[in-house]
């Protein structure tokens, strides 16, 4: 499938602090958004329904992954997750950059369906930082932590089919190294002849 707009997949493992790039990096540029997942799990804390997730029941989920209304769908930590035709159909048919921040799983599917997607991964600088990393966050069991540290060794085996890996050793190197890869992805030349066709006509490009 062929859209005009970009399309970036970010994965990480729990605590690697994904969220909190992708979130920076969206008040950074107004042209990005972020595409709302549906997921089988209760919200958490001040989530909302249609801002974090479109939260439904594991019923509504299953039914509408059997009418193929997921792009990709997964289970991750034995919820059900995924990423809707309609939440990003239309807004890349109309040439806008989207983001989808999902597990790897997911992200391994959406570049099957559309080859040109930007594929990046997010890594914690070590196994040591991450486990104090969700230590800190206070809300979770010990059993909870060590299950995480656990799915984090399956997920991290799997940058290697990723386009990119930025490590989040320092947030702001890393919010840094995510915007450059918006950046350049956008500097491409099929982009570039889509955004500047009239520098391009003047100049006799194809
Ligand atoms: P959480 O429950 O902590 O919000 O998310 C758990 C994991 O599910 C995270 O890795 C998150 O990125 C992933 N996730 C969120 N939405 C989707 C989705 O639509 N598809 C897939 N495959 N994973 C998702």
């Amino acid at each position: 499938m062929e859209y005009p707009g970009n399309l970036f997949v970010v994965a990480a493992p729990s605590g690697a602090g994904k969220s909190s790039l992708v979130k920076a990096l969206l008040e950074l540029d107004s042209k990005l958004a972020v595409s709302i997942s549906h997921t089988s799990r209760a919200p958490r804390g001040q989530e909302q329904h249609g801002r974090e997730y479109w939260f439904i029941t594991p019923d509504e989920f299953r039914a509408m992954a059997g009418r193929g209304d997921f792009f990709e769908w997964a289970e991750v930590h034995g919820n059900l997750y995924g990423t809707s035709r309609s939440a990003i159909e239309a807004r890349m048919a109309a040439g806008e950059d989207v983001v989808l921040e999902i597990d790897f799983q997911g992200a391994l599917q959406i570049k099957q369906l559309f080859p040109y997607a930007v594929l990046i991964f997010i890594l914690p600088p070590s196994w040591e930082e991450l486990q104090q990393r969700l230590n800190r966050r206070g809300d979770t069991a010990p059993e909870v932590i060590a299950q995480r540290m656990a799915n984090a060794r399956v997920e991290v085996a799997q940058a290697q089919s990723f386009d990119y890996v930025v490590v989040n050793a320092v947030f702001e190197t890393a919010l840094f190294d995510l915007k450059a890869i918006v950046h350049a992805q956008r500097l491409k030349y099929v982009t570039q002849r889509r955004n500047r066709s009239a520098v391009f006509r003047a100049l006799d490009l194809p």
